[in-house]
Formats: C-alpha cells, structure tokens, sequence
C-alpha cells in the first residue's frame, strides 16, 4: 500500500472503535464535531506525502518495493540518515509548530526503535522478536497511524500493580488461548488515541520480579472487541480559528484504554511476562523516537519563542532594555536547543553502531525542553500583562455598535485591533486555557516522572568524572582517603 493520503487515513478511522467522549459513545470518530479540527491536520500531514514539492523531504524507498513510504520508519545508521530523519521530523513538526507530541512520527520512530533491538525482544522467545519486526514492516507499508499506552492507572503509586486493593485494575495476562493471550484491565494515557489505527502497548517503568503478569508489550487495531477507549473532555469546543487557533486545529485528545478481555494473536504479542526483556529493550534502542521527541520540543520553542518577541513588540516593550533581556535570555536557550539537536543526532549514530548512551537526547528531553517551556510562557505572561486576558470574540469585531471602541481601544503599537486581539488569543490558548496548560503538564510528564527522569542523571558514570576533577584540585588522587571508613 504504502504512504496514505489525508482522505484515506479519515476513511481507515470508520471502523466501529469504542470511542467515548463526555458520556457519549461516539459512533464515527470524524463526524464528532470536536475532533474535526485534528483530523483535518492530521490528513494534512498524511497529503504532505503526495505533494511533489515536500515528498521527497518525508518519505524514502521502502526496501520491500522501492514505492515511497514515509520517512520516519527509516532504519537509519550513518550520521547523512540520521539527519534525513530529523529534516523529515522538523518539517513536520513546524507544520504543526511542536505542539502535538504524538504525531503519528513519533510511535513510527518509536516503532522503528522496537525493530531495530528485535535481538532483546526476542531474547528467550526469538519468535517475539521475529514478530516485532513483522509489525514494523506493517506499520511501514501500510502507513499506519498508532496510539501507545505504557503506564499503569495512578491509583496507588506507593505500590505496585499487584499490591493495589484492586490488583485487577492494570492491564495483566489472563490466560493463553488457541489463538494467543487474553488481557484485562487499563492502561492510561493513550493521546491520540481516537485518531489512530492501532494501539501499542509498550514497557516503560521497570518491572520487579512478582509483576511477570503485567509485564506486557504487544499491538491491537482500534478496533478489537473488548478495547474501550474513553477520552478526557475536548478542548475544542468548536470556536472558529481567530478565537481558538491553536486548540481548534491541535488537540490531539487523551484517553483511558481499558482492556475488557482483549484477544492478542500471537504474531502480534512481542514481550509475555519477560521482565528482563521489559527492563531493557528500550535502552536497546538506537533513540530514534527520543530524537523525534527531541525535534519536536525543540522546534515548540522556537515557536514560544517568537510569540513572546510578536507580544512585547505589540504592546510596544520590545525597545526596553530589560524586555529586551529577557527575550534575549529565552533566544539563547532556544539555541541551546538547536546545538542539543546535534548533539542528540550525534548519539544516534554512535548509539546504533556500538551501543552508546543517549545522555544528550535525554538530558534535552527530561530536563531542558519543560524547563525551557516554562521559561517562555512566564515571559510571554510578563510582557502580555492583561492583553492577555483583554481579548473580545470575532462577533465583538462583527458588531457595529461596538467594534469602533474596538478598533481604538485595543489597537498595539504597530498593529490593528483585530490582529493584536488574535495574537493574545493565539497566547492565551498557548499559555492560558486548558489546551495550554496542558502543554506545559505534556511536556513535564513526557518521559515519565520528572524526580525520576533527573535523579538518573545524578546515578550515571558522568558523576564519578566530575567528581574526580574536585579531586585533582584539591590534591587527592586517591578519593577513597577523605572518605570516613
Ligand atoms: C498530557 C499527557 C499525555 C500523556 N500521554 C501519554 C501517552 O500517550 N502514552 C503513555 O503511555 N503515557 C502518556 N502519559 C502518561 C505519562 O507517561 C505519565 O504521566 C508519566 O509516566 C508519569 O506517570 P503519572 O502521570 O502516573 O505520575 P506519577 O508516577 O503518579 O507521578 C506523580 C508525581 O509523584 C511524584 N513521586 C514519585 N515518587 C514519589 C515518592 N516516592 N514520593 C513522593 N512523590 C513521588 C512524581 O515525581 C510526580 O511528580 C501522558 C501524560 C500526560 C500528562
């Protein structure tokens, strides 16, 4: 089959999914009126395929038959691959300005990675990691858009799956069938997910021996009886794109997956209760989902970025030195970001030729990216000031009685009224609604736990070194003599 254009993704999503939106099964995903602004830029990105000026730039020759499939499931090995992916990945990212961090790219790449470490899949059952390579190639040709859901519901942190008060709640092994496995239980958040062709089910956290019934990796279509899905409220409310334009078209929406004894064919199963396989498979990887992740938040700063230079030029603070400074220091660490870009590509290459770290594209991902988005929206919120908040509907700009107070009253140092009221609704949905603030949640959760994500930072090999130059300062050579025994 290979790339898909726009019409036949949104035509793959009339399948008869379970799909429930604010109490209501939703019987064709893209009549629901909500989801109409993401499913349009969804098929965007599928069309960009086809178009003769961009095809080249985000798709490749499958190996199987040479047709174009799309870029971001290229096995890439050398440094020139590497960075054709992360053109691809910047591309199409900057078509939907970073905001929507499950774009079909990333469970492509993520899918790619999977591929590519089949050898740890398939550890004590080779037939698994055989079947993760079949999935890939599956995904690959037939163009197909995923969901993936790897966490257990949050019920009761303090303890593991099988020690909660409910231990049937998190997604376990059932039982073998003729056919494969039976699952049951949850799994949470699955973004994207109505908008997708498949769900993954993948290993994130580690697992401690006892929870082998949890420790699952597999992938189902939408569609599978006994799969539910049930989102949380929509963030577009149906507002036209001047007084929503970022949630109208980007809400990629979340959901709940519950597992309501669910049937998984054994050619799609590729981790049963193997917890070694589950604990290390995706430091197996060659990072090429952390670098999608990594283009994609770096390419949303840029975006902050520029909003917060349109906002202080609006409201006329551009020219004050300390405005100035601040924008200044927000630039700076957005070029930060783009040198972490070759570094993360960097450790790609290094990483799939002889197992390297991915220390650069984590640190960027877990730490540096949330960090940095932070940054920019307590800008974007000084300079705005209550521009932010001043901000009437197009009607208001409809109305004859009222839109000449309008025009004056709310008119910026070099704009008219109308397109200084769109861009701080434009800031506003960024920042301030809950299609906003979700962003910023997005972005600090991406990875997992944040006190987790930095705390490996403080375990890994790169302490001892640091360590070691306080040493040789202080005349030590042997560090074990200033230790108390
Ligand atoms: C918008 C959004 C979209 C998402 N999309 C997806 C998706 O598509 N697929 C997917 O699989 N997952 C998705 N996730 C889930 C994401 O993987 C999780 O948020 C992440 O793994 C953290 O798990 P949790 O949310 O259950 O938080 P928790 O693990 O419950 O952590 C909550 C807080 O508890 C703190 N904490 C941890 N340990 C301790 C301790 N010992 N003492 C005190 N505090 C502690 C943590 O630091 C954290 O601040 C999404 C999350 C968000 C917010």
């Amino acid at each position: 089959m290979g790339i898909r254009t726009g019409t036949e993704f949104r035509e793959s999503l009339r399948d008869g999914r379970t799909v429930y939106v604010n109490g209501e099964r939703v019987k064709d995903v893209t009549a629901y009126p909500s989801f109409q602004g993401v499913i349009d830029t969804l098929a965007g990105l599928y069309d960009l395929q086809h178009d003769p000026t961009t095809q080249s730039l985000v798709t490749y020759p499958s190996p199987k038959d040479g047709k174009p499939v799309n870029l971001s499931f290229l096995m890439a090995d050398t440094p020139e691959e590497v960075e054709q992916r992360w053109k691809c990945e910047e591309f199409r990212a900057e078509t939907t300005f970073g905001l929507m961090g499950r774009m079909p790219d990333f469970m492509n790449a993520l899918v790619t990675d999977a591929a590519a470490a089949r050898a740890s899949f398939g550890q004590r059952n080779p037939q698994f990691g055989e079947n993760i390579l079949r999935y890939y190639e599956l995904c690959r040709d037939q163009d197909l858009c995923l969901t993936h859901t790897l966490v257990d519901p949050q019920i009761d942190r303090s303890k593991g799956p099988g020690e909660q008060a409910a231990p049937d709640a998190a997604l376990h092994f059932v039982k073998e069938t003729d056919r494969g496995i039976l699952v049951r239980g949850a799994r949470m958040l699955s973004t994207l997910a109505p908008f997708s062709n498949e769900i993954w089910v993948g290993p994130f956290y580690p697992r401690k021996p006892g929870e082998e019934p949890y420790t699952l990796c597999f992938a189902v279509p939408m569609d599978t009886p006994g799969l539910k899905f049930i989102c949380r409220e929509s963030y577009n409310a149906g507002r036209n794109q001047f007084d929503r334009p970022l949630s109208s078209r980007f809400d990629e929406e979340d959901a709940l997956a519950v597992f309501d004894d669910v049937e998984v064919p054994w050619e799609r199963v590729f981790i049963n209760g193997d917890i070694d396989a589950s604990n290390y498979v995706l430091g197996k990887s060659p990072g090429y989902a952390l670098l999608q992740a990594t283009v994609r938040g770096t390419v949303k700063l840029r975006f902050m970025a520029g909003l917060a230079c349109y906002v202080a030029d609006a409201v006329g603070r551009s020219t004050a030195p300390h405005v100035q400074a601040q924008l200044g220091d927000l630039i700076a660490q957005v070029e930060v970001a783009n040198g972490l870009l070759h570094a993360a590509a960097r450790d790609v290459v290094l990483n799939r030729r002889e197992g390297g770290s991915l220390r650069a594209l984590a640190a960027a991902l877990w730490v540096f990216i949330p960090q940095t988005q932070k940054q920019a929206a307590e800008v974007i919120r000084q300079v705005g000031g209550s521009g932010l908040i001043m901000t009437p509907t197009a009607q208001d700009f409809h109305n004859p009685e009222i839109a000449p107070y309008l025009e004056k009253y709310l008119q910026g140092k070099n704009l008219q009224a109308q397109a200084r009221v769109q861009l701080f609704k434009l800031a506003w949905d960024m920042l301030g609604e809950q299609f906003g603030s979700r962003q910023l949640q997005y972005e600090w959760f991406y990875a997992g736990d944040p006190l987790f994500t930095r705390s490996r930072f403080y375990r890994s090999p790169a302490v001892a070194h640091y360590k070691a130059m306080v040493d040789c300062a202080l005349g030590n050579t042997d560090s074990a003599k200033r230790d108390k025994s």
